[in-house]
């Protein structure tokens, strides 16, 4: 007997065996198997780096999946724009701003995305100029710099005075813009804000201020100044100790790169009223008391040259209703003008309120001890400069024989005994119409320009000590001038 043993195709063996005759039985051979393949973009990022900087990296992720779920590793391709730039499942590549196409191909499948690589955001914002007249004359030739350790990279201001700066800097969590004459001497001092990468979305507006400052009229019509924002920040003290209020222009407790915010009065609250509060005296006033305040504030409007400054005096003779007289913590305070109170105790002093933005009341209490000081009409201006939102001058630094710099002013053989003099007038100026602009474009103001200054005068930035409004009579603990640094 003969058998035969045919073997189907790769699968099926049969035998068949017949006396004498062959038979011979084939299978259907199977269909052949059929692999499908679904290419999938994963992921794609872009993002800046310093290191990119101005261009954005690329990153690409895919996977190619058989039908039956297998990751497969080679054979596929990614292109960019058309273009084969590589058969891994990651992809990076740097890429100028633009719009990309990034497809994934596999066999028979292909995936595709359109990638919009944007520009990196500048940081845009306004310059203003403070200046005595309320409409600035010129415009001076300035620049925006980044700054991060130092300057990096300055563009020209536009004619109207904005400026749209892009740089690596500003990638980082805390860098600055510096804004200075385009050649050193223009007039105008430089002024540092300090920004965040989040920044770049809305505008940083600053305020920039004279080298000088000229008084249009009063008791020092057409004096110049030259301003000194280190002077009036300069730290008032006596053998380490705080003396008093011990800024000329006072700080606040704010956030950084709106250092020293300390507030003014609203322009639209001049004349601020002026009461005698009777009530709350421990003596009996007097009619003339009232006559001798009245010309103790009219003495500093004309000191102030308030009449060009804010085209009306700075005081206004009021009822004792109209200064919003409460009574807050056992003493009575005023919300809305200037009380004043003749005390016995022994020196004279000066507090504030305010709404949060802007000094809205002040309380005076007048020594009556030990000399009848109330009477002294130096006196009474003094603590009406603190009721405007100022504190001493440092008299070994700043200017002298200021009314609000020291004792020495109490000389009265000296001419300008009780008189505002002119480097205490321009600076105060100054800071009001800095502090307008600065609220009305929310722009950073003094203490911006105050570190301005600093840095053409080749000092670090650094901020002040910060003070409250309502400073105590006696600071106490570890008061240092340059208490924290500014990270560069
Ligand atoms: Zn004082």
């Amino acid at each position: 007997m003969k058998c035969v043993t045919l073997v189907a195709i790769a699968i099926t063996t049969l035998s068949a065996c017949a006396g004498g005759t062959e038979k011979t039985i084939v299978a259907p051979p199977p269909p052949p198997p059929v692999t499908t393949f679904t290419a999938t973009i994963e992921q794609v990022n872009t993002s800046i780096t310093r290191a990119t900087f101005p261009n954005s990296l690329l990153s690409l992720k895919g996977t190619v999946r058989t039908n039956l779920g297998v990751v497969v590793s080679s054979g596929f391709s990614w292109t960019l724009n058309g273009e084969s730039v590589s058969s891994a499942s990651t992809f990076e590549q740097t890429v100028t701003p633009g719009t990309y196409t990034v497809c994934l191909e596999a066999p028979a499948s292909k995936a595709c995305n359109t990638v919009s690589v944007s520009a990196p955001k500048p940081m845009t914002g306004s310059v203003f100029l403070a200046t005595v007249s309320e409409i600035p004359t010129q415009n001076p030739q300035l620049v925006a710099c980044s700054w991060k350790s130092g300057e990096t990279g300055c563009v020209d201001m536009n004619a109207d005075m904005q400026y749209s700066i892009a740089s690596a800097d500003f990638l980082s969590d805390t860098s600055y813009i510096f804004i200075r004459c385009k050649t050193a001497g223009c007039g105008w001092k430089s002024s540092i804000t300090q920004v965040s990468r989040v920044d770049s979305a809305k505008a940083i507006n600053v305020v920039l201020l004279r080298d000088s400052w000229k008084i249009q009229c009063g008791t020092w019509a057409n004096t110049t100044i030259t301003l000194s924002l280190e002077k009036a920040y300069s730290f008032r003290e006596n053998n380490g100790i705080a003396m008093n209020i011990p800024f000329f222009f006072r700080s606040n407790n704010v956030p950084l790169g709106y250092i020293y915010n300390s507030p003014t009065w609203n322009k639209n609250s001049f004349p601020i009223p002026v009461a005698l509060d009777s009530d709350s005296s421990d003596v009996a006033l007097l009619p003339n008391d009232s006559t001798i305040v009245m010309n103790s504030a009219q003495s500093l409007s004309e000191n102030f040259g308030s009449q060009c400054f804010l085209g009306k005096p700075l005081f206004r003779p009021a009822t004792f209703s109209e200064v919003g007289p409460v009574n807050q913590s056992g003493r009575r305070s005023y919300l809305t003008g200037i009380g004043i109170q003749v005390k016995n105790i022994p020196n004279s002093l000066a507090g504030g309120s305010g709404d949060g933005t802007n000094i809205v009341g002040g309380s005076i209490f007048l020594s009556q001890n030990p000399q009848s000081l109330f009477l002294a009409i130096y006196v009474i201006k003094h603590e009406l400069v603190h009721t405007l939102g100022f504190g001493h001058g440092n008299g070994r630094v700043a200017w002298q024989p200021g009314l609000m710099t020291d004792s020495t002013n109490l000389r009265t053989s000296d001419p300008l005994t009780g008189v505002l003099i002119a480097e205490e007038v321009a600076h105060m100026q100054a800071f009001y119409r800095v502090r307008e602009l600065a609220l009305k474009y929310n722009a950073c103001g003094i203490g911006c320009i105050h570190q301005g200054e600093r840095i053409n005068l080749g000092l670090p930035v650094q901020r002040v000590y910060a003070g409250s409004l309502s400073a105590p009579t006696q600071f106490s603990g570890n008061i240092s001038r340059n208490e924290t640094a500014l990270k560069p």
